[in-house]
C-alpha cells in the first residue's frame, strides 16, 4: 500500500492524490447493483465470458459519486479520505456510463446519482432468484408463443410495455387469443396499469358465468336489480365468481385471484348525452343556466341518467320508466365542488343569481337533448321540489351578498369554510343597501339620544343656541362589524346616521356648571341620512385578534 503512494509522489504535485475504491469496496458495489450499470434503463451487464471463453470479459467501473480528487466531479473537500473511498460514495457503471458521469463538467448531480443507486439497488434486488433473459430470446419466445417465458419477462420488468422489446405486446396479445380463439385480445396501456379489451371475435359465443354464495353479499340482490333493470354497473369479488368455458377467462381469472384483485364487472357502459339546465316561471319566461354533459344507462324497466352542472354544484339523477310512467326527478346541490374558489369567481353565477330571482315563480328544469327532441325534465314533478329551491335560492343570494362585499375588500376572499349564518346575511344586506349611496328616511318624532358636552367652552352654549343651529347632529356606530364569510375575517367601514331638523335640548346643573348635557329629539321635520362612514374601508383581516369581537347584531 506504501509503494503506490511514493510513487504518485514522484510523479509530482500535477497529479493529485486519488482516494480510490479498495478491491472489497469495488466488489460490493458491483454485486449491489447486480453486475448490471445503474444508469437508468441501461441494464447492460458488465461481466461474461470472453467471446474464446478463455477467460472473462468486465465493463464495469466503480465511479465515485462524490470525485476521488480535487478538481473531479462533485468533489467534496469536507470529506475525510475514509467517506471518499466508502461504498457510500460509489455507484456501479457501464464503461459508456461510467465515462458520461466522470467527466470534469458532468451535469449529474450528488442526489440524481443516489437515486440511481438506490433504484439499481431496488431492481438487482428484486431480479433475486429470477430467470434472465436477453432481448434475443424474449422475441424468439414472441415467436414461439411461449405464454410462459413472455410472462415472466413481463413480470421482470417494471413496466411490461416500455420494454425494448416491441414485439412483446403483439406476442402476448395473439397468445392470449391463442387461448380462446372466440376472442380478440387488445392491450393497452394507461399510466402505469394496463388494460385487456376483450372482445367477441364471433357471432355467439357462449361461456358460463356461475355465480356463488352470494348472499354473503352486502346489498349483491339490489345491485343485480338495478343492473337488471336500469343498466347499472354490478361488480361481484373474485370468491363469488366463476368463468366457465373458456382458457382465456380461466387464465384471467387465475391470474387476477393469484393477487387477490379480482372483480367482474358487468355492464355499466354509462352513455354521455347532451344536457341543458334552465329555470322555466308558471308565465311561461325562461332563464338558461348551463349545458352539459350527462350520462346514461339503461336496462330492461327503465333508462337511468346522471350529471352534474356548474362544476359540480347542482346534481341531477333522473329515472324514465320504459313504460312512459314512475318518472323520477332529483336535483341537489353541493358547495363542496366550489371548494377553495374566489367567490368572485364561481361558474356562471350571474345567470344562477337570475335564476334565483326567478325561484319563487319558478322551477328547474332540465332538458336532454336525444336526437333532435328535447325530452325536458322539470323539477316540479320532484318530491321535495319547494324545499330545495328554497334552500337552494337562500345560497345563491347569500352568495350574492357575499360578493358584494369581497367586491369592496382589498384581498380576495375564498370559499374555505362552507358555514351560511342567515343572522349574518340579514345584517350584511343592510350593508349592501348601504353601498349603492345614503339612504334617506323617516324618524318618529321623539328621544333620540343623549350626552354630556365634555369639551365645553363657557359661553359656547349660549352662542349656539342664540344662533339656532345644531338642528343637525350626526352619530356614528360605536363598533366596526367584524365578522367571517367563508373563513376570511372582515371588518365593515360603520355606519353612520345623520339627522336632519332636530331639536336640541341643553341641560345643565346650576352646580355643576361646567359639564352641561344635551338631548337630541326628532320632530315632525327630522329626517335621516345612514351612510357607510366615508373614511373606512372594508379590510380583509389577517388573524382574528380577538379583541374585536365577531358580528354583534342587534
Ligand atoms: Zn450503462
Amino acid at each position: 500500500m506504501s509503494k503506490p503512494k511514493t510513487s504518485a509522489k514522484k510523479k509530482g504535485a500535477a497529479a493529485p492524490k486519488r482516494d480510490n475504491f479498495n478491491s472489497l469496496t469495488w466488489h460490493k458495489l458491483r454485486d449491489s447493483a447486480g453486475n448490471v450499470c445503474s444508469f437508468p434503463g441501461c441494464h447492460v451487464h458488465t461481466h461474461g465470458a470472453s467471446s474464446d471463453g478463455e477467460g472473462t470479459v468486465g465493463i464495469g467501473v466503480a465511479c465515485h459519486i462524490k470525485a476521488a480528487a480535487p478538481g473531479g466531479p462533485r468533489y467534496d473537500e469536507r470529506q475525510t479520505k475514509d467517506q471518499r473511498k466508502h461504498s457510500d460514495n460509489g455507484i456501479w457503471m457501464c464503461q459508456t456510463h461510467s465515462k458520461l458521469i466522470d467527466a470534469d463538467d458532468s451535469a449529474f448531480e450528488v442526489e440524481t446519482l443516489r437515486q440511481w443507486k438506490r433504484d439499481a439497488e431496488a431492481r438487482s434486488n428484486s431480479l433475486l432468484n429470477q430467470k434472465s433473459f436477453t432481448e434475443k430470446e424474449v422475441k424468439v419466445a414472441a415467436e414461439q408463443g411461449s405464454v410462459d417465458l413472455l410472462h415472466r419477462f413481463v413480470n421482470r420488468a417494471n413496466d411490461p410495455l416500455e420494454t425494448p422489446v416491441a414485439e412483446i405486446v403483439k406476442g402476448y396479445e395473439s397468445n392470449l387469443e391463442n387461448l380462446d380463439s372466440r376472442f380478440t385480445v387488445e392491450v393497452n396501456k394507461s399510466g402505469n396499469h394496463y388494460t385487456h379489451v376483450i372482445q367477441a371475435a364471433q357471432d355467439k359465443v357462449s361461456i358460463d358465468l356461475v355465480l356463488q354464495n352470494l348472499d354473503k353479499l352486502d346489498d349483491f340482490w339490489a345491485s343485480q336489480k338495478a343492473f337488471v333493470e336500469e343498466g347499472r354497473e354490478l361488480r361481484i369479488p373474485g370468491k363469488h365468481f366463476e368463468l366457465k368455458g373458456s382458457k382465456l377467462f380461466d387464465a384471467i381469472q387465475q391470474k387476477a385471484n393469484g393477487v387477490g384483485q379480482g372483480v367482474l364487472t358487468i355492464g355499466g357502459v354509462k352513455k354521455p348525452i347532451a344536457a341543458n339546465l334552465y329555470i322555466r316561471t308558471d308565465g311561461g319566461s325562461e332563464v338558461f343556466i348551463e349545458s352539459f354533459t350527462c350520462y346514461y344507462t339503461s336496462g330492461t324497466m327503465r333508462t337511468v341518467f346522471e350529471g352534474s352542472a356548474l362544476e359540480g354544484f347542482i346534481a341531477i339523477k333522473a329515472h324514465c320508466s320504459h313504460e312512459g310512467q314512475d318518472h323520477q326527478f332529483d336535483l341537489s346541490f353541493n358547495v363542496e365542488p366550489w371548494k377553495g374558489k374566489n367567490i368572485l369567481e364561481l361558474p356562471r353565477f350571474a345567470r344562477l343569481l337570475k335564476a334565483a330571482q326567478l325561484m319563487d315563480k319558478g322551477r328547474l328544469v332540465f332538458e336532454l337533448e336525444v336526437g333532435s327532441n328535447a325530452a325536458a325534465f322539470d323539477s316540479k314533478s320532484s318530491m321535495s321540489s319547494d324545499e330545495f329551491h328554497a334552500q337552494l335560492q337562500w345560497v345563491i343570494l347569500y352568495l350574492d351578498v357575499a360578493r358584494k362585499i369581497a367586491e369592496q375588500c382589498d384581498k380576495p376572499v375564498l370559499l374555505h369554510e362552507l358555514d351560511f349564518d342567515y343572522q349574518l346575511y340579514k345584517e350584511l344586506k343592510k350593508y349592501v343597501k348601504l353601498l349603492a349611496g345614503p339612504i334617506h328616511t323617516q324618524q318618529t318624532p321623539g328621544f333620540v339620544c343623549s350626552g354630556v358636552l365634555n369639551e365645553y367652552e363657557p359661553g359656547a352654549m349660549e352662542r349656539a343656541q342664540s344662533r339656532g343651529c345644531s338642528s343637525q347632529i350626526k352619530l356614528a356606530q360605536e363598533d366596526s362589524l367584524v365578522f367571517g364569510l367563508f373563513g376570511t375575517v372582515i371588518r365593515a367601514p360603520r355606519r353612520e346616521y345623520i339627522y336632519t331638523g332636530v331639536e336640541t335640548l341643553y341641560f345643565s346643573d346650576i352646580e355643576e356648571r361646567g359639564e352641561p348635557r344635551v338631548e337630541i329629539h326628532a320632530t315632525p321635520e327630522t329626517s335621516v341620512v345612514v351612510q357607510l362612514q366615508p373614511s373606512e374601508a372594508w379590510t380583509v383581516l389577517d388573524d382574528w385578534d380577538g379583541s374585536e369581537l365577531p358580528a354583534v347584531i342587534d
